[in-house]
């Protein structure tokens, strides 16, 4: 692995676009600390995001890094559509009709591309226009293709915004015809990670996972929390689901912003809880999207995602289309390193239940992170061949690094998303002291340890087996 790039705990996701489709600038962001990087399938085209999959995957190749690639679908996302001469004003307390008519929107008519929108909302519930600017609530549902609705909030409307019905039990699929093509791309091209956008219950990650596993794809899920049917059933999504992203630009809008940062506080304890991956999204650092330094209130919002336990954090047009893409990844980086060495964010692990069917090995991951703090501890270096060890480790927050060996090549890449995880290759082929001696060895090779370090190893013996964790053993580096 290459140590030219920083590191922190917390890892940082990038979006990609045309302020990072340089090659040169591509390995500077990774450089200045990016782990991940994001691929939206709401924008571009497929020659564009191959493009951009082989670059990430040289630069891997060229500078010894591991940067996981990361789909993230666009979802049912509801727009309306077109809006004659692309302007029009809606009158706080005007009545408009929201028609599933194809036809151009103008005078008191909003054509919404919504076909059972009569049919799935009720009279009272509430439309959110152009991200939650414009507000409108249901007054009547004239016929099937008809319902009239109130301004509550007026404003100017342009062609093709979205809108979000926030209340409604909406009758769409968490997959669209879009998403299912995109999908056949993404599995062909081997994604580490992808993001399901509006998920509503876990059943939506069971039928993606359904397609992942007919397929043969071991790409990992991450559940998108943006409605609050979601944050409803937080508890069975992150059992469902890889991972979960806390998605603040839709959530924002589907719930009263108000509520937001404690929905983030408590789904991330829960994802930790759970050794789920966590991320925080949307609008970090939205000013550097124009801007070459960040608003005192952004950095204030990264330090807190950090403080809160987060895995990682998450850029979107700050680097896909942003005038400042290396400078918002060098501004984010600061302020992870300065949270991570300057506030408690450590030792969150609790108690394995004894009913867990891995409960010896949780118990193992237990007494390693908490040993880590009592012996002072350079560094945890666990083998793993599934990443159950890298997630348990991880998530009870250890003070010192986290080293993963493995001979699984997917997890190299996947597992940069893990809070403080770094994965190695390494196969394993003789005897648990080998392995220890040659896992410490590449270590001290690449100068991440020294004489005199204390650290802990994690194994399952006889290493040939790949059985579950079952071994720990401390160890001074000599
Ligand atoms: C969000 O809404 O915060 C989000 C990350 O989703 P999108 O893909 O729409 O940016």
């Amino acid at each position: 692995m290459s140590h030219i790039v920083r590191y922190n705990k917390t890892k940082i996701i990038a979006t990609m676009g045309p302020s990072t489709a340089d090659v040169e600038v591509l390995k500077q962001i990774i450089i200045a600390g990016v782990d991940v990087c994001r691929i939206n399938f709401s924008h571009g085209e497929w020659d564009a995001h191959l493009s951009m999959i082989n670059k990430i995957r040289q630069v891997n190749e060229e500078m010894g890094t591991h940067v996981a690639i990361l789909a993230d679908l666009q979802g049912p996302k509801l727009r309306i559509g077109k809006v004659d001469e692309n302007k029009m004003f809606l009158e706080d307390g005007a009545t408009m009709l929201l028609t599933t008519e194809d036809t151009i929107s103008k005078g008191n008519k909003i054509y919404v591309k919504y076909p059972t929108l009569a049919k799935d909302v009720k009279v009272g519930e509430r439309v959110l226009l152009d991200d939650g600017k414009l507000e409108l609530e249901f007054t009547k549902i004239v016929d099937e293709k008809n319902v009239e609705a109130r301004v509550i909030n007026g404003g100017y409307l342009s062609s093709n915004k979205g809108f979000n019905l926030p209340s409604s039990n909406l009758s769409v699929d968490s997959l669209t015809e879009k998403d299912r093509k995109d999908l056949e791309f993404i599995m062909k091209h081997d994604f580490d990670w992808i993001a399901l956008s509006f998920v509503r219950e876990a059943d939506d990650i069971h039928n993606l996972r359904k397609i992942l596993n007919e397929n043969g794809s071991q790409a990992r899920i991450i559940a998108k929390v943006e409605k609050p049917q979601a944050v409803e059933n937080i508890d069975e999504i992150i059992l469902a689901t890889n991972a979960i992203m806390v998605a603040r630009g839709d959530l924002g809008v589907e719930m009263p912003m108000e509520e937001v940062p404690m929905i983030q506080k408590r789904i991330v304890s829960k994802c930790i809880q759970a050794s789920k991956p966590v991320i925080i999204a949307t609008q970090m650092m939205e000013s550097m999207i124009v801007s070459p330094t960040p608003t005192r209130a952004e950095a204030n919002d990264v330090a807190n995602a950090v403080m809160d336990g987060a895995d990682a954090v998450m850029l979107s047009a700050e680097t896909s289309v942003g005038e400042y893409a290396l400078k918002a990844v060098q501004a984010v980086e600061k302020i992870l390193g300065s949270t991570e060495s300057g506030w408690d964010i450590y030792n969150k692990i609790k108690k394995p239940n004894p009913a867990s069917p891995s409960f010896l090995s949780e118990r193992i991951c237990y007494a390693t992170v908490s040993m880590s703090k009592g012996i002072g501890a350079r560094a945890i270096l666990s083998m793993t061949q599934t990443g159950y060890t890298a997630y348990k480790i991880a998530s009870g927050r250890p003070n010192c690094d986290i080293f993963i060996f493995t001979a699984n090549k997917k997890l190299l890449t996947r597992l940069s998303l893990v809070w403080n995880v770094r994965a190695y290759y390494y196969d394993s082929k003789t005897n648990t002291d080998d392995t220890i001696k040659g896992v410490i060895g590449m270590l001290v090779d690449d100068n991440l340890l020294e004489k005199g370090d204390v650290v802990i190893n994690t194994a399952a013996m006889p290493v040939i087996e790949n059985r579950k964790t079952n071994a720990l053993k401390i160890s001074i580096v000599e």
